[in-house]
Order: structure tokens, then sequence, then C-alpha cells
């Protein structure tokens, strides 16, 4: 009977001290919005990011600044700034999206061979859909499209 109390107070001892090591040993969740970083410019400024730039989460989403005054800048002009951020993250993006479909519905982004897709920015990263209705749908459950979009970016580099 006496293995059995060691075991107890074993046990209750792992219990106690668990939950403390794995909050310590979990990396830090801050600036982790986007991986990676994909602009080299702070907004504000324009001028080129070094190692020290400032980082920065607004609305959920990562910001790098050239400095600590600029964070202050970028809010008194926020919707104009991320208007500006976003057209820079898509044209980046753009050329190495892996895939011609809506992620939502699979179906090609054109009507009468025009161009309907629509370009949304999610945590910095860029995703396309066909319609409004598929945006609303992909707002919904944004990990799900994400993951699909993971998905079609290894079938693209496993092809090449
Ligand atoms: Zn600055
Ligand atoms: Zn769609």
């Amino acid at each position: 009977m006496a293995t059995i109390d060691h075991a107890r107070i074993t046990l209750s001892v792992l219990m106690l001290v668990l939950p403390l090591a794995a909050s310590c040993s979990s990396a830090p969740t801050h600036g982790r919005a986007s991986d990676p970083y994909p602009l080299k410019r702070c907004p504000v400024s324009g001028r080129t990011l070094g190692e020290n730039a400032v980082v920065r989460e607004i609305d959920g989403r990562e910001v790098r600044f050239c400095c600590e005054d600029c964070p202050d800048r970028f809010e008194s002009a926020k919707a104009e700034l991320f208007a500006k951020i976003d057209a820079e993250l898509t044209a980046a993006q753009l050329p190495d999206y892996p895939t011609d479909e809506c992620i939502v519905t699979g179906a090609p982004m054109t009507l009468d061979r025009k161009d309907v897709s629509i370009n949304i920015i999610y945590r910095n990263r860029l995703v396309r859909v066909c319609c409004e209705d598929c945006r609303a749908q992909f707002e919904s459950a944004p990990e799900h499209y994400l993951s699909m979009l993971d998905e079609a970016r290894r079938a693209a580099s496993a092809v090449e």
C-alpha cells in the first residue's frame, strides 16, 4: 500500500508542477501575427527596417516600424496606412500565389474571361476569393482556409 501512496503523492506533485513548466517553456506568441514578416520598409517613414525594428500588433496584425515614434503616427492615420500596407503585401505575394482558384469554392476567379478575384490580406497574408460571399465564408473560418492555402502552396512547390 505504501507504493500506491507514493504514486499518489508523485502524481499530485506533477500536477502542481506541470502547468508551471508549460507556461515557462511556451514560446512568446507576441510578434507572430505573420511569419515571416514580408515588408522591408516602415509604413510611416518609408525607411528600410533594420535589425532593431519596432514590432507592434495593431488590430491583430503585426506591423514593424523604424523607430518608437512611428507607431503613434500610424495609429493617427490607421485606415489609410493599412490600405497602403495591404497594397504592398498584395503586390509582393501575388506573383507567388499558389493557385488560380478561389480558396473557398475552388472555382476559377474569372467570369466571362474577366478577372473577378478579390484580394484579402489576413494577418499580412494574401488570400484570394471569387466573390463577396466567399470573403464572408473565409472570414468565418480563416484558419481552415489558411491551412488549405498552405496545402496548395505545398502542392505547387512539389510540381516545380
Ligand atoms: Zn520611424
Ligand atoms: Zn469563391
